[in-house]
């Protein structure tokens, strides 16, 4: 779990575009006008004070010596010709030479610096690249998008008024994730039991209200950070309904989740994967086993906390790590048959999926996979296809989607949601 540290370091939009202190997130000045001080040596780090400044030196220290060493070598500094895969390339390259620099990776947060760093949304240049080293105009709304010039936002306008919404949204609730207003991990201990499950609600507003958290409303920035993380437990639960029939569902005691392809976002949202057990209140052991190989090493069997509710009533959820391929997992002694499979925003046409797909298929084992693009899923469908796999559900809209915007990177203007798409299969076709 990340800790506040972590967190702190981590950067916001906010603050790599220039528009809080990069230490404090104060948005103006000490005296209270309003532009900060910015950093002299890398021009990207923006402060407050001086003593916020050197609050954050050592932590900024080694990437500013990189950029700065960076910044001074001209030819690196190339036209990108006004294109953006010009721009994007050059990202790519510069973060090598950052690399070289620093002679390690670049941590998260300098990459997602790096890529996030303001730029020109017409002609795709940095304040670096501008004749006089003038500032990038900020958008006044959403303080994220800029143009370096008052012509080149009049071109950009019409185009970004239609995002600006969105780019508002997903600063707000980077605000909520990442300065620790709110414990995020939402899962909440009181429901109405009129309700029986299955099936789930109808939408996110109904769900809301059935677990009695109607002070949240679905556009809410709160709201969409929420569904970031229960979208986990609830796409697994939606995906039961499809396998499992009513008396099935409310018969098991043991539920066994595998959780293929995981990383980070599978591992914070560990907790709440309580919801599963508060609407399947039948289960006394709920195991999750996450396999990927950018999990940290081997952990079997660690009991998390639960809530006392389900602590009095002898509960456990446990959740065993595998840093490994599903396809070593699956022939090795710690093996245990689930009750289905998951796979979050995975790309089946990424890895050597082939030989783990087959032996789900030859298993006949209740599998969901989501994607974050109607396209990644349309291929993961085809890939399946191509190996015999029976299509339950093929490339559909999920209900229980994330909503809440992330920026992608590589492509500008572009927002992706977790879990946004679903595939469901089972055995052969
Ligand atoms: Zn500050
Ligand atoms: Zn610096
Ligand atoms: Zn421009
Ligand atoms: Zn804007
Ligand atoms: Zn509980």
């Amino acid at each position: 779990m990340a800790s506040k540290e972590e967190l702190r370091k981590r950067k916001t939009y906010l603050q790599i575009a220039g528009f809080e202190c990069s230490n404090c997130h104060k948005t103006t000045r000490e005296d209270g006008t309003r532009s900060l001080l910015r950093c002299t040596r890398c021009r990207m780090s923006y402060y407050c004070s001086k003593s916020c400044q050197k609050a954050d030196f050592s932590f900024h220290k080694q990437f500013c010596t990189a950029i700065e060493e960076l910044s001074n070598e001209d030819e690196v500094w190339y036209s990108c010709n006004g294109k953006e895969s010009e721009w994007n390339k050059r990202k790519i390259y510069h973060m090598q030479l950052l690399a070289a620099a620093l002679d390690r990776d670049l941590t998260s947060y300098e990459s997602n610096a790096w890529l996030n760093q303001p730029k020109c949304h017409v002609c795709f240049r940095t304040s670096r690249d501008l004749e006089s080293r003038s500032a990038l105009i900020p958008c006044p709304n959403c303080h994220v998008v800029f143009c370096c010039s008052n012509e080149h936002w009049e071109q950009h306008q019409s185009k970004h008024k239609s995002l600006c919404q969105t780019y508002q949204i997903m600063v707000q609730c980077e605000k909520i994730r990442y300065q620790g207003t709110s414990e995020t991990l939402w899962a909440p201990e009181e429901w109405d039991e009129s309700y029986i499950y299955p099936p789930l609600p109808k939408d996110w507003n109904s769900y809301l209200k059935w677990r009695k958290a109607p002070q949240f409303n679905q556009l809410d920035a709160i709201c969409r950070v929420i569904t970031n993380t229960l979208s986990v437990p609830l796409t697994i639960l939606s995906a039961l309904e499809r396998f499992y029939s009513r008396n099935q569902l409310r018969s098991f005691d043991d539920l066994v989740v595998h959780l293929i392809g995981a990383g980070k976002y599978e591992v914070l949202a560990l907790m709440s994967f309580e919801e599963i057990m508060h609407i399947l209140p039948n289960i006394k052991t709920l195991q999750l086993i996450l396999i990927g190989i950018e999990l940290p090493s081997k952990t079997i069997g660690v009991s998390l906390q639960c809530c006392p509710r389900c602590t009095k009533a002898n509960r456990k959820r446990i959740y065993s790590l595998h840093s490994t391929s599903y396809d070593e997992y699956s022939v090795s002694d710690d093996f245990i048959t689930p009750q289905i499979v998951v796979g979050f925003n995975i790309d089946l046409n990424e890895e050597t999926w082939n030989s783990s797909i087959e032996f789900l298929i030859e298993k006949e084992l209740p599998c969901i996979f989501t994607s974050y693009s109607k396209e990644e899923a349309n291929q993961n469908v085809k890939m399946l296809k191509d190996l015999g796999a029976k299509i339950i559900v093929g490339a559909k809209e999920n209900k229980w989607g994330s909503t809440m915007p992330l920026v992608e990177p590589q492509e500008t203007d572009k927002f992706y949601y977790n879990n946004y798409y679903r595939t469901l299969l089972k055995g052969k076709a």
